[in-house]
């Protein structure tokens, strides 16, 4: 396949195409070559403040954005999932691209961010208030208001996707967005405000400002005029936006943050279709998933027979070159695939037992082999620390009591999975566990319909279902007087 053409570098400010104000721009890499794919013009403060100042007269009251009819909100939104739907082999081959992952699964990722698209393009118009009975002689009723601006700010691990899981919910509830996407990762996105263009969207509803996080990032958090940030990424950087938020304008914060999720699995499972299941839950988009499966717990009875399993399974998944047919391309970049490698020779100092790969592939592209450890304990490191890469760690377990234990002893609660005939074990499982999404014999099944984020220091709020449009909703309680004598 031919590698795809780079339309746009520029910042979408307001609908147009412009440079960064300080003119600066930042390399973007290809991770299988470690060359540079394009300059990318690098967003900062004063970027920031244009863009929230485009997003602010977009958002004033007697704009043609905040005049539209709820339905055509909608309609418009629908008109960006078939641009979407139209462009979808490109999107995906800038993914590719940009980030490394395997063609078929990006299209896969452009294909679920269509359908949040469309998702959430039906609650445009269904987005309504309540009528209340208060005491005295008066109507009350609330009216569901936008938020305002609202800054999104998302990762790299699926770019378009995490995209639409900001922009779905924003545009249905009537907000006016700034986003910044990933510095390892800034094509796609672009794209996507060209498309938003084409589609019909007014100037400023949608602003796209790349840069890095510390400046770009930073002074979205920082920002006296946006009125919420909505943020993706690791708890370290969760932890400093919420703070910028409580320093600067108390602006709604909802956080969906880092996991080390685990995934039990009883001794009465059919055994080949448990390996399977764990493997794709560690293993999919090559171990960069906030709710990877990423700690093992397997019960006694099985273990050593699942071990060997797990080993034999993943020793047979194909890494290499992403536009080609592979499991698995490289890491995303250099600081990932280094972190990660760090953290297999961590497991081995440890005295985990490496079972599969532990090793790079090749020796150019940020390539890991796909990597097991078994005779995982709960004090290493490598079951502690989000790895956020292809190493799956398998832990041993005996009793459900002690196994809700252990999977609870996290700072994390993104995500959990229980593989059992058991129903009784499943719901106690599902009952006692501290997670945002549990699945039962399956994992990481996420769609639009379903609310999906995090207990504990996994976040705070939900993304995706309706839960997702509440995050970007103000309540606003009106009450009128029936009869003026009696009030
Ligand atoms: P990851 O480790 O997955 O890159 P990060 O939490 O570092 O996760 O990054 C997620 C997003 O947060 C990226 O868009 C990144 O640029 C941004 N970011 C990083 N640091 C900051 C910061 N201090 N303030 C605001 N955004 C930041």
């Amino acid at each position: 396949m031919d590698l795809p053409e780079i339309k746009y570098t520029q910042l979408f400010i307001n609908n147009e195409f412009v440079d960064a104000a300080s003119k600066k721009t930042f390399a973007t890499i290809n991770p299988c070559t470690e060359e540079v794919i394009a300059l990318v013009a690098e967003g900062d403060r004063a970027d920031i403040d244009l863009a929230v100042q485009a997003a602010r007269r977009a958002f004033k009251i007697g704009s043609p954005w905040r005049t539209m009819d709820a339905s055509k909100r909608g309609k418009l939104m629908l008109s960006l999932a078939q641009l979407m739907t139209r462009d979808k082999e490109y999107l995906a081959q800038l993914d590719t691209l940009d980030n490394g992952k395997p063609y078929q699964e990006a299209l896969g990722d452009i294909e679920q961010s269509i359908d949040v698209i469309q998702y959430f393009a039906g609650w445009a118009d269904k987005i309504h208030g309540d009528t209340i009975p208060a005491d005295g002689n008066v109507m009350t009723i609330t009216k569901k208001e936008p938020v305002g601006v609202v800054g999104q700010i998302i990762p790299w691990n699926y770019p378009v996707a995490m995209l639409a899981w900001k922009w779905g919910p924003a545009l249905a509830a009537g907000c006016t967005l700034v986003l910044k996407p990933a510095d390892a990762t800034p094509l796609s996105a672009l794209y996507m405000g060209q498309l938003s263009r084409e589609a019909g969207f007014p100037p400023g509803v949608i602003n796209i400002v790349n840069g890095f996080g510390a400046t770009a990032g930073a002074a979205i958090a920082e920002h006296m005029n946006i009125d919420k940030v909505a943020f993706t990424g690791s708890t370290q950087v969760g932890r400093i936006i919420m703070q910028a938020a409580a320093r600067t304008n108390l602006k709604r914060v909802s956080l969906e943050l880092g996991g080390k999720s685990p995934l039990v699995i009883f001794d009465d499972v059919d055994l080949d279709e448990a390996v399977n299941i764990a493997y794709n839950a560690i293993f999919t988009n090559h171990g960069q998933n906030c709710c990877a499966g990423s700690r093992t717990f397997v019960q006694d009875g099985i273990y050593d027979e699942f071990v060997k399993k797990a080993a034999e399974l993943a020793k047979k998944r194909v890494v290499g070159d992403p536009w080609t047919d592979v499991d698995q391309g490289p890491q995303v970049n250099k600081v990932q695939f280094d972190r990660i490698l760090g953290f297999i020779n961590q497991g081995k100092e440890q005295g985990a037992k490496l079972v599969a790969g532990g090793q790079r592939v090749g020796d150019l592209g940020y390539f890991v082999q796909p990597t097991v450890f078994a005779e995982v304990t709960d004090e290493m490191v490598i079951a502690k620390e989000e790895i956020f890469g292809p190493v799956q760690s398998i832990l041993r377990f005996s009793t459900m009591e002690e196994v809700i234990k252990r999977a609870n002893d996290t700072q994390y609660g993104l995500a959990a999975g229980v593989l059992t005939r058991d129903i009784k074990k499943a719901l106690e499982f599902s009952h006692s566990i501290e997670a945002g999404s549990v699945w039962i014999n399956c994992y990481d099944h996420t769609l639009a319909q379903t609310p999906f984020g995090g207990f504990k220091q996994s976040g705070h709020g939900r993304e995706l279902g309706p839960e997702g449009v509440k995050e970007y909703i103000e309540t606003k309680t009106i009450t009128m007087a029936l009869n003026q004598k009696n009030s």
